[in-house]
């Protein structure tokens, strides 16, 4: 996607700070803002801040990237006590997958209890 193209991207601008967002965690790589329709006590995204529109847009140089978000899931998940409870990780792909946004993100859910 073109620089241009990216202000299209809705997450593409929450990274930029073009688009209002709750940060709870920044790295070089990844940023992780609250769901603004949460579904969970603790619902959070984690976005690779460079645009990848969805899993099945990744390159084998996006792997990193995407390891980083699993890290930043780790990270979250101590700092806001769930270690030991445990939480979801989540990411939606495609139509029949659920996907709205299309800048692949990272679902965090945590405060209760996921079904299978
Ligand atoms: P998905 O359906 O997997 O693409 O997830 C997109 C998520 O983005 C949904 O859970 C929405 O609630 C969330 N969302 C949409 N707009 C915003 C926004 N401006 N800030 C934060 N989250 C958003
Ligand atoms: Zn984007």
């Amino acid at each position: 996607m073109t620089a241009e193209g990216m202000s299209d991207c809705l997450f593409c601008r929450v990274v930029a700070r073009k688009s209002p967002a709750d940060i709870e965690y920044e790295d070089d790589a990844v940023l992780a803002f609250k769901d603004i329709y949460p579904k969970a006590p603790v619902h959070l995204l984690i976005v690779p801040k460079r645009h990848i529109a969805s899993i099945m847009a990744m390159e084998p140089g996006d792997a990193e990237v995407i390891g980083r978000c699993l890290l930043a899931a780790r990270k979250l998940g101590e700092a806001k006590g769930f270690a030991e409870r445990g939480y979801r990780v989540s990411v939606n792909c495609g139509p029949e997958g659920g996907q709205h946004v299309y800048h692949v993100h990272f679902h965090f859910l945590a405060g209760r209890r996921s079904g299978a």
